[in-house]
């Protein structure tokens, strides 16, 4: 675990002082910084902006057009061969996984998909949303329960910022070794018993030296609400201090997206690497309307999510593995 509490007290000094104005600081400060190799310099506490909602916006837009991503529908293969296209433009690596699993009585193709930056390195940090929609939305209350989502949040949303920052560190090289992961099947259902099948899938594949390689993960979901506010995870409190170097770069950038009250116990793709012991947060905004009334339901729409909130989890997220990609030591 790094000396976190004084980075942060630099980032609050440099980030509030200086601003983001100074963007040709920032531009020089954006890549390649451990606070352990220079923890005295405030110049390294500059937030990049590199992230463009516009860009992430476009990403969802796509998904969505697709139509329903359920796993057998030949919306489900478009979207698989999108993702993989776009992270071919922007990653040292592509590798698509592919597993079977019996679903509604047939034998269905299942996809996780991975982009990697400097495939070699032996210090990882994994950023991980999950890409499928779910096939009911068994939460409407005025419309049927068999109607099928959209998913722009549970699904595109986290999709959207991972293909974005693709681009972003393709652009601007991460220090440490990067893997965008996109797990399929993470929605299925409707109980906990069919849901997570891509991370358990692709966890199960991994073998200790694989999971020795990493620092820490993150999972986005649901990360497009417009209004959005992330809380502490109690199954990832592990890895609290990713939580902390996020909402002080959250803070810092003027941004009030992570609040550290009302902490939630979610299950979700994050839980099997938890399992193996790896340090993984997940970023869920689980108020989603009105008391969470979007969620799982044919409100769950583009036109409940926002631009913003894409850029301000973009920004963060773009930060963290710029400046606390050391947060654990890889496999403590
Ligand atoms: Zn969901």
């Amino acid at each position: 675990m790094r000396p976190l509490t004084a980075a942060l007290i630099l980032i609050f000094a440099c980030l509030l002082g200086c601003n983001a104005s100074n963007s040709a600081k920032a531009q020089e400060s954006g890549r390649n910084q451990d606070s352990q190799q220079g923890i005295d310099d405030p110049s390294l506490y500059l937030a990049t902006r590199h992230f463009d909602e516009r860009k992430a916006w476009t990403h969802m837009e796509k998904q969505v057009n697709f139509g329903f991503r359920v796993p057998g529908s030949s919306a489900h293969k478009a979207c698989k061969e999108y993702i993989e296209a776009e992270l071919q433009k922007q990653c040292d690596a592509v590798e698509v996984q592919e597993f079977r699993m019996k679903l509604g009585g047939e034998d269905t193709r299942m996809w996780n998909i991975v982009g990697r930056f400097n495939v070699t390195a032996k210090r990882r940090v994994m950023l991980a949303a999950h890409w499928d929609t779910r096939p009911t939305a068994d939460m409407n209350t005025k419309a049927s329960k068999k109607l099928p989502i959209q998913g722009a949040n549970d699904g595109a949303s986290g999709v959207s910022v991972l293909l974005e920052l693709a681009r972003v560190f393709n652009e601007h090289r991460p220090e440490v070794g990067l893997d965008l992961v996109f797990f399929d099947g993470e929605d299925y259902g409707p109980g906990l018993d069919m849901m997570f099948l891509g991370s358990k899938y692709y966890c199960n594949s991994m073998p200790d030296s694989e999971i020795a390689t990493y620092n820490y993960g993150v999972l986005l979901d649901m990360v497009g609400d417009t209004d959005l506010v992330i809380r502490p995870e109690n199954h990832s409190s592990n890895s609290v201090e990713v939580f902390l170097a996020a909402k002080a770069l959250s803070d810092a950038m003027g941004y009030k997206v992570f609040r550290d009250s009302g902490a939630l116990t979610i299950y979700d793709d994050h839980l099997s690497f938890i399992d193996r012991g790896m340090h993984f947060y997940d970023f869920i905004d689980f108020e989603y309307g009105p008391d969470n009334r979007y969620w799982h339901t044919t409100d769950d729409t583009i036109d409940n999510c926002s631009k913003e909130s894409l850029k301000a989890i973009g920004e963060i997220v773009e930060n963290l593995v710029f400046k606390f990609p050391d947060l654990y030591a890889p496999g403590s």
